[in-house]
């Protein structure tokens, strides 16, 4: 059971219905599909696969959502790291206009998942806004709109009085409102989505730990302590967690810590002029904050966590200062809640759909956008495997250059930003 005293789940602990139960695996079992991982890109591929028909099997070392799924702030934010222009480059001419189409969609598949299967996790549709700060950071929104309305969406650039009449903040100079997005309460959604997969058929197994993929013919056999499972095929969504199980997978990814606190529930003064209209806010500096409110009116924002210490010793006080010069009125509330986790990042700030082996799909690397696009990988995950395809190219083994050193990058990479952000 995930406990709200260790760090790793705060808040969202605390305010989500119960796990659903999810016995652990002690037998060997043959299925079509054995998924290893059920945060939302295993439990969205399961659910799509089982709606497809296909007999599926979920194992996770912990319990569904016990990841970056159960930890993360909650905003649901449409695109990815790389702006639209950037991921025509990134696909080129065969695969653009699908890649766009997977980012564009992405947050309307959140929606129509939790729609369609009555998901209780506190969904709010209130858009997604993005603050800008100095002339880069308006350069950048101000692309960044002309880009989106290439495509269809309604992103609109608001000037500093309007980001602040929106906001309740003078932080920015411009801000882009995105029609799409939102946020939930994270936690709900991974039990959620795991509720709707088991409905669908799917068998979920927690505190069962992969600990060997082994070819069987044309099947894998997937190892737990105390069972296996006999599949076609083997999905791999781990993530930021992602341990040695299948070789060299773990380089495909960084994992980055990220740390986040909560106040307690806002009096209804400060809630009228704090994100009146419950907006998900992040930002256009390099090292920056991501905060929002939840639906008792707690104040949640997030930040860069430690490199050196594991994610949970690091300290949420630099983002609690950032909201307190942000949003002044907050000075004299209580911070109840601090957690922390590790989202993937990809060398490329691309997500990763990988073909380990015949039949060995895995996909991960969302760059700290994971709500919206890791349930769509799990959906081009189920597409491959029904034979429909996906929407993005499916590569070999990804490896990010220099892994090893990823704790240095990282440190060299925020200290670099926080220095040039001084000058923006
Ligand atoms: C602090 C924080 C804040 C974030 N904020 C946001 C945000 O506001 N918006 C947003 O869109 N994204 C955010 N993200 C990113 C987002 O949460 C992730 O991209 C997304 O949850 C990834 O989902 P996943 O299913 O791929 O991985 P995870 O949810 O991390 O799930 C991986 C699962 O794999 C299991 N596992 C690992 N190895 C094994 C094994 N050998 N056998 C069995 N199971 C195994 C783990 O137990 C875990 O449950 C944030 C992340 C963090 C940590």
């Amino acid at each position: 059971m995930i406990s709200d005293n260790t760090n790793t789940h705060g808040l969202w602990a605390a305010t989500a219905p119960a796990a659903p139960p999810c016995p652990a695996l002690d037998s060997d079992e043959d299925c079509d599909v054995a998924v290893v991982g059920a945060g939302y890109t295993g439990m969205s591929a399961a659910l799509h696969l089982a709606e497809a028909g296909k007999n599926v099997r979920v194992l996770d070392s912990h319990e569904p959502g016990w990841g970056c799924s159960g930890r993360n702030g909650g905003q649901i934010n449409p695109g990815w790291k790389l702006d639209l222009d950037e991921i025509a480059r990134h696909y080129g001419d065969a695969w653009k206009d699908r890649a766009i189409g997977v980012a564009k969609e992405a947050c309307g598949t959140v929606f129509e998942l939790i729609d369609r299967h009555k998901i209780d996790c506190q969904a709010v549709r209130s858009g997604y806004v993005q603050g800008g700060v100095g002339k880069r950071g308006l350069r950048q929104l101000q692309q960044r709109c002309e880009l989106w309305q290439s495509v269809g969406k309604d992103a609109r650039l608001l000037n500093a009085r309007e980001s602040a009449d929106l906001l309740g903040t003078e932080a920015y100079d411009a801000c882009m409102q995105h029609p799409d997005g939102g946020n939930l309460q994270p936690l709900s959604y991974a039990r959620g989505l795991t509720l709707a997969a088991q409905s669908a058929g799917t068998l979920v197994h927690g505190n069962s730990a992969a600990i060997s993929i082994e070819p069987m013919g044309q099947d894998w056999r997937v190892r737990t302590t105390n069972g296996t499972l006999t599949a076609r095929h083997v999905v791999i969504g781990t993530n930021g967690y992602t341990d040695n199980l299948w070789p060299g997978l773990k380089k495909a990814v960084v994992p980055v810590a990220s740390v986040l606190t909560a106040t307690e529930p806002l009096s209804d003064n400060l809630r009228e002029s704090i994100l009146p209209a419950l907006h998900s806010v992040s930002e256009t500096i390099r090292i920056q904050v991501y905060y929002r409110l939840d639906n008792e009116g707690r104040f949640v924002i997030g930040g860069a966590g430690p490199v050196w210490q594991a994610a949970e010793q690091g300290s949420t006080a630099a983002c609690r200062a950032m909201a307190e010069r942000y949003f002044p009125a907050l000075k004299g509330v209580k911070w109840i809640y601090d957690w922390a986790g590790y989202p993937a990042m990809t060398w490329d700030k691309a997500p990763k759909l990988m073909q380990l082996a015949p039949g060995v799909l895995a996909g991960m690397g969302y760059n700290g956008r994971g709500i919206a696009m890791a349930t769509m990988m799990g959906k081009q995950l189920a597409r491959e495997i029904t034979g429909e395809g996906a929407d993005l190219p499916v590569t070999a083994l990804y490896q990010t250059p220099f892994h090893a050193l990823h704790k240095f990058g990282i440190f060299a990479t925020v200290t670099k930003g926080r220095v040039m952000d001084r000058f923006d």
